[in-house]
């Protein structure tokens, strides 16, 4: 069944809640996801100075390629959203963003040199590589949210230096594997930092099996799995 306005809304609060879930935006209420439906200019995102875990399908504003909110609950935009509109302007492809501040692949964009180790499961998905934004400062400007949107090119995930990271995709589901995977790629990268002789997964069994787990049934049940833990486990204001 194709998504609706409501049905798009009621993911993205949940993934709010899967990203504080699982540890990728405890820290504070900065960072930010947004949906948009295929073919559609408006997306939706959280308000500035609302936590991921108190995001309900109620509290999301509307957001047209401009960058005006044009609907939605109270309270008003974040101020980094040219990324977002940019990347969506640039790729008519991609119907989720997603920019946090991961604490491992963070770290990971100041050490950069360009390359992942591709050891294991979560860093495989990355064998077709990971891009990288250059500058730490906050993309407050068209001309900045170009600049990531181009960095970015046609690939689903982004370093920004000292700052954080960029993932993109077709779905929600695939966008929100893209990023818990790439804090565990980074967390597997950095952890093999002090070893020289490291066996690497050879690139096209890699890239072989990137394309398997990047397929929307994986992406999918993962969504389904994350919601059950949810509702488990969960801890914030919505758990669907
Ligand atoms: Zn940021």
């Amino acid at each position: 069944m194709p998504d609706t306005v409501s049905s798009l809304k009621r993911k993205l609060a949940l993934a709010y809640q899967i990203l504080y879930q699982e540890g990728l935006a405890r820290e504070d209420t900065l960072g930010h996801a947004s949906v948009r439906l295929p073919g559609e200019s408006l997306c939706y995102v959280k308000p500035w100075g609302v936590g991921f875990e108190e995001v309900t399908p109620e509290c999301l504003l509307s957001m047209d390629l401009e960058g005006n909110k044009v609907g939605g609950g109270e309270g008003r935009l974040h101020s980094e959203m040219p990324l977002h509109s940019e990347i969506y302007r640039a790729r008519p492809d991609v119907n989720c963003v997603i920019h946090i501040h991961p604490f491992h692949a963070t770290l990971l964009s100041s050490v950069w040199r360009g390359g992942l180790r591709i050891v294991n499961q979560n860093t495989q998905i990355f064998a077709a590589g990971v891009a990288m934004y250059a500058s730490s400062e906050l993309i407050r400007s068209v001309e900045t949210g170009r600049a990531v949107a181009e960095a970015l090119g046609a690939g689903n995930a982004l370093l920004m230096k000292n700052h954080g990271i960029v993932v993109a995709g077709q779905s929600l589901e695939q966008t929100l594997v893209l990023a818990v995977q790439l804090e565990k790629a980074a967390l597997t990268h950095l952890t093999l930092a002090p070893f020289r002789e490291v066996s690497e997964i050879p690139t096209p069994v890699a890239t072989r099996w990137a394309e398997e787990l990047m397929r929307p049934v994986h992406c999918t049940n993962k969504f389904e799995y994350w919601c059950r833990k949810l509702q488990r486990e969960g801890v914030g204001a919505y758990r669907g």
